[in-house]
């Protein structure tokens, strides 16, 4: 069966033949169909603006000429695929370009078709060097969907990690809004944070630990913005016990958080490791894990990638590099999230049921609870969501208890749009604000 029938059809067709895990966005799901740069369309006509570009795949926008071009010309060679088993030309640019950009010294890359498997590699790579399976995380992590990636992800909602192949011990994350060091100034906090990792490591570990991975920016957890230092104080931790880190900089990466190319660098810490995927291939399926190259060579095993680093995909991340750099997009999410910041700190002023607006450049949550409290309230989270898309607005949703708004537009996205996005904005949160209006 193919073809035809409208959104409600396709939602049928979709449930009864896959997985019901499988979250779909709003009450009436949508299609979208065909999308110019920070606006998509649906099946059905409707336009929106799209402040979740994707799921921060879209990270220039829809219908990049440069990039598309780049995809056509490599799909004109006739050769979508070769494998690793062939020399593959932009494969090799793209490496030497992201172990550059890494600023991990001696780096070395390997490509993935998702950030899961990033996570996947990044994993076996430590704990195969370290001969351990234990592993540190932070609370309220998301890594991907697979076994091991579920198994160090630290939220209930998204990983049965009761029967994870890995060891893993979770730490004290960032998050001040939630966290029992959240009256502490910065300094304090980090402190903390870093006596509470000692504190793990010598009572729900070994010692022998393989690495410690965490998000810069907790995305799926909420855009939970960590204080500045937090990471420099738990790296130097990790480094008293030699413990690599690998920093999941999946939805962070490319200049997201506007003030540095890779998130963990507003820490100022160089990791052992990095792993990307999302916004490279500006919607294409690419991934990978940049590394050290004695953790990345430390492997024996031998190993191909069928589809990891494919022409048509290097091909289209390296024009999606090639344009995020030639633009300077790491200054706009800079700029532009700023402006969005402060219009949503504005709006949380009247509104009550906004408890907190945080972010960095362009990755801002807004965590909604019961007004005059920090209590969440995921339904209002919900019908926000479905005030936005009726206005013509598309955002993410997430956090802990389902209670966060997520923004996240394109690194292109311009002022105007911000404002346009904001007013929407403005008229959803009081739309949800009263259920009964
Ligand atoms: N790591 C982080 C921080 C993510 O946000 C995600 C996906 O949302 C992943 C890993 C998994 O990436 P993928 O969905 O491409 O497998």
């Amino acid at each position: 069966m193919s073809g035809g029938g409208g959104a409600a059809d396709l939602l049928a067709r979709h449930r009864a033949v896959l997985p019901s895990w499988l979250t779909l966005n709003y009450e009436q799901p949508i299609e979208i169909a065909a999308g110019k740069g920070c606006r998509v369309i649906d099946g059905e006509g409707n336009e929106y603006l799209d402040f979740f570009a994707g799921i921060l795949t879209n990270m220039l926008g829809y219908g990049v000429p440069e990039v598309t071009e780049a995809i056509a010309a490599q799909a004109d060679t006739g050769v979508l695929h070769t494998s690793t088993l062939y020399l593959i030309r932009s494969q090799v640019e793209l490496a030497e370009r992201i172990a550059e950009l890494s600023g991990i010294p001696d780096a070395k890359v390997f490509f993935t078709s998702s950030g899961t498997e990033a996570n996947e590699a990044a994993l076996l790579l430590t704990t195969s060097a370290r001969r351990s399976n234990q592993v540190l995380a932070l609370r309220n992590s998301y890594h991907g969907r697979s076994y091991a990636a579920m198994g160090v992800t630290g939220n209930r909602g998204w990983s049965p990690s009761s029967f994870s192949p890995v060891d893993v011990s979770y730490v004290m994350n960032g998050y001040r809004y939630r966290s029992p060091f959240g009256h502490l100034s910065d300094a304090d906090y980090c402190r903390a944070a870093a006596d509470d990792l000692r504190d793990v490591l010598l009572t729900t570990t070994s010692g022998d630990v393989a690495c410690m991975i965490a998000e810069p920016v907790q995305g799926v957890g909420g855009f939970v913005v960590p204080p500045t230092g937090f990471f420099r104080a738990l790296k130097d931790v990790l480094d008293e016990h030699g413990i690599p880190f690998v920093s999941d900089e999946v939805q962070t990466g490319w200049g997201r958080t506007g003030d540095t190319f890779w998130g963990i660098s507003a820490h100022g810490v160089v990791p052992d490791a990095m792993t990307f995927a999302k916004g490279l291939g500006n919607g294409l399926s690419i991934g990978g894990v940049v590394a050290r190259a004695d953790l990345m060579d430390g492997l024996t095993a031998n190993s191909i990638s069928t589809f990891g680093g494919n022409p048509l995909s290097t091909r289209g991340a390296l024009a999606t590099l090639d344009y995020l750099l030639h633009h300077d997009l790491q200054a706009n999410a800079r700029a532009v999230g700023r402006r969005l910041l402060d219009g949503l700190r504005e709006i949380a002023r009247t509104v009550p049921l906004v408890g907190e607006v945080r972010g960095a450049g362009l990755m801002i949550g807004i965590e909604l609870v019961e007004p005059g409290t920090r209590v969440p309230d995921p339904a209002a989270a919900a019908r926000a969501m479905e005030e936005t898309r009726r206005r013509g607005l598309l955002i993410g949703k997430g956090g802990l208890h389902g209670n966060v708004l997520r923004v996240a537009p394109p690194l292109t996205l311009g002022a105007d749009e911000a404002d346009e996005g904001l007013d929407i904005l403005r008229a959803a949160l009081l739309a949800a604000t009263d259920p009964t209006a």
